[in-house]
């Protein structure tokens, strides 16, 4: 893959996929400096490795890769204390993260912001690890900085660090219990708490910018890594339900403080959709509260079989196994929750949405291998809306609410086997493939056929995407 620079966003609802497919395309595409722009520790990017998983949340997707410089950008909310817990776990594994750096200019996730995202953030179903309050933060300029608490020449700034967190601090230990009724925070600790942590990562503190424009001069290619997805970003996902940053093409300038024109704009989305918290979800298989009741299981603990009766039920036309089905076989738990993903069949208006909001010209497909075994597939081609056909994605949450996917059928395939070309995956495959790149608008680049770097496939333009209208 020869080009100079690529932006990798989720194409979707988030958990498409990305983590394997930014470590995949560091090592085909010879990428040099991966960015990250946007969101916080509420991502979780997962690799596998032949030695193991690796769980991601903060540190770019590069960082397996010695040779390649990471940057978090200044998009990022940056939470210092788990930022030293993720590193420690790295470390732990071999992975020295020295190849890792910082921007000055990201917004620190602060304690308090943990505390009002937990308590107020279960509305909109929000992980609550303080991301949306600290992005509030940020727009209201009351914001921490990485630069209020490092220096220009990588040390502790302890003075100006408590200064700052004593005039913010107060405020929002007002804030807490006179508003909210919550206990105050003891800004001794927090100041403690974030000193230690800050140093560890200081030295790694930089000007992202600049940094980024001197590696672009020497030559290196560079990969602009979004968290969440097209869906989720703040102002063209399904506001409210969306997180805080933006997702989108926009989102990566802000974030990296480059004008990064990536020559190749790449979406990855799943082969069937699933979406995590609250939120209208067109086509959702089975109800979204008793989803919660039935399928929630402990974190880390072994997947159940699909039983050969729930089986026959989903085959039979009963949503809720089929929604079942896709969630077992494609493993779609919260990796630090075990909360249960929504699940539905893949909703191509949501993915035309997200070519056209971010103009991605290439797209990854993930997860093709879960659909294996499930006789006809069905896909999203447009919505009907108060007995009206649209294929765009309505900005009114009560609209989309009321969206009723119009669907296209497609036969299945029993196993995908162990392809590695795209001729010798089953021909029902290929269709279903096609048909993704033509109502996208965008060619399919990369298909991914299990969770490990080599059950990947790298397709050529010309092979899958000759662009069509809608229907
Ligand atoms: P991200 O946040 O977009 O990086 O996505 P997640 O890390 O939440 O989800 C990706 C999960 O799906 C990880 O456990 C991957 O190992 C796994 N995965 C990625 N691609 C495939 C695939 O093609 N097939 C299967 N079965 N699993 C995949």
């Amino acid at each position: 893959m020869d080009v100079r620079s690529l932006l990798v966003l989720g194409a979707q609802y988030g958990d498409e996929g990305k983590g394997k497919i930014v470590d995949l395309l560091v090592e085909r595409a010879r990428v040099g400096t991966v960015v990250r722009f946007n969101g916080g520790a509420n991502a979780g990017h997962t690799i596998v490795l032949e030695d193991g998983r690796f769980a991601l949340h903060q540190v770019p997707s590069g960082i397996l890769h010695p040779e390649v410089m990471n940057l978090i950008g200044a998009g990022v909310a940056l939470d210092p204390l788990r930022l030293v817990e993720e590193l420690r776990d790295l470390r732990r594994r071999g992975v020295e993260c020295t190849n890792l750096r910082v921007s000055d200019r990201a917004h620190l996730v602060m304690p308090w912001h943990h505390v009002l995202d937990g308590h107020l953030g279960g509305r909109l179903g929000t992980t609550a690890r303080g991301i949306g309050p600290c992005y509030e933060d940020r727009a209201a300029r009351c914001g921490l900085r990485v630069g209020d608490l490092v220096d220009a020449r990588g040390r502790v700034d302890l003075k100006h660090f408590a200064a700052r967190v004593r005039e913010v601090g107060t405020a929002k230990n007002l804030m807490l219990t006179r508003q909210y009724g919550l206990d105050p925070l003891d800004l001794d600790e927090i100041l403690t708490a974030c000193t230690e942590a800050a140093q560890v990562f200081a030295p790694q503190v930089a000007d992202i910018s600049e940094l980024l424009e001197e590696r672009n001069r020497a030559g290196h290619r560079v990969l602009y890594e979004g968290a969440q997805g097209a869906l989720l970003d703040v102002d063209w996902g399904t506001y409210p339900y969306v997180t805080s940053s933006s997702c989108s093409l926009g989102g990566c300038a802000v974030g990296v403080g480059l004008n990064p024109a990536p020559e190749m704009r790449m979406g990855v989305l799943k082969a069937y959709a699933t979406r995590v918290g609250e939120g209208p979800f067109p086509g959702e298989l089975g109800d979204p509260e008793r989803v919660k009741q039935h399928d929630a299981r402990p974190a880390g603990s072994p997947l159940p079989q699909m039983t050969s009766a729930q089986r026959e039920a989903a085959l039979a036309g009963d949503q809720e196994a089929m929604g079942r089905w896709l969630r077992l076989a494609g493993a779609e738990f919260g990796t630090t929750t075990g909360r249960p993903r929504r699940t539905g069949w893949l909703d191509m208006v949501a993915v035309r949405h997200a070519v056209q909001v971010s103009g991605l010209n290439a797209l990854a497909l993930t997860k093709l291998d879960v659909l294996d075994g499930i006789p006809t597939l069905k896909m999203a081609v447009a919505y009907e809306i108060h007995g009206e056909r649209t294929t765009r994605m309505p900005s009114r949450v009560r609209d989309l609410g009321v969206a009723r996917p119009v669907y296209e059928e497609l036969p299945g395939w029993s196993c995908l086997g162990g392809a590695t070309r795209f001729e010798d995956l089953p021909p029902q495959a290929q269709v279903f493939v096609q048909r993704v790149a033509e109502l996208a608008g965008a060619p399919v680049r990369v298909l991914s056929v299990g969770g490990r770097r080599s059950q990947s496939l790298m397709l050529p333009e010309d092979l899958c995407g000759a662009p069509t209208s809608p229907p």
